[in-house]
């Protein structure tokens, strides 16, 4: 993909602080970070979000994050993550190459992504897993 900035970092033509590559995966830290060490996981493929991501590049990607949480952890001294992946603009993704966040969480600050709790309702419990199951 020519204009997409995800694809020049990961390729290594725009610069950033590397934290792991292969061939594969780049792993930066996010320029905006929601705490310190926040980072993201670029396939260095382009794949706009999960949709699109083979399954095997997306199970590769959480086995490097699960290889790469306690490196973080004793480098940053943190006490737990968050793992997000936003897809589609209605979730927040504002880059359209997939990319994993990760995200040190540290016990003085509490967590770094929070939401409000909702209610199910008995209809949505049973219906919601009706439609999904119809449509695996
Ligand atoms: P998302 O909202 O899930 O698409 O996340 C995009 C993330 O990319 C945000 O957390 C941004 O701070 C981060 N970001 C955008 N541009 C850059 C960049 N050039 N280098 C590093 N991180 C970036
Ligand atoms: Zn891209």
């Amino acid at each position: 993909m020519d204009n997409c900035i995800f694809c020049k970092i990961a390729g290594g033509e725009i610069p950033a602080a590397t934290l792991y590559e292969d061939d594969e995966f780049r792993v930066i830290l996010d320029a905006g970070p929601a705490s310190r060490g926040h980072a993201l996981i670029l396939p260095k493929a382009h794949y706009t979000d999960l949709f699109e991501l083979p399954e095997d590049l997306a199970a590769k990607a959480v086995k490097l994050a699960k290889r790469l949480l306690p490196a973080m952890k004793k480098a940053l001294n943190c006490d737990g993550f968050h793992l997000v992946q936003n897809n589609g603009t209605a979730a927040g993704q504002t880059v359209p190459h997939y990319h994993l966040h990760i995200i040190p969480c540290y016990a003085d600050k509490g967590p770094a992504a929070v939401w409000t709790p909702g209610e199910c309702t008995d209809e949505d419990r049973e219906l919601i897993p009706k439609l999904v199951k119809e449509n695996l």
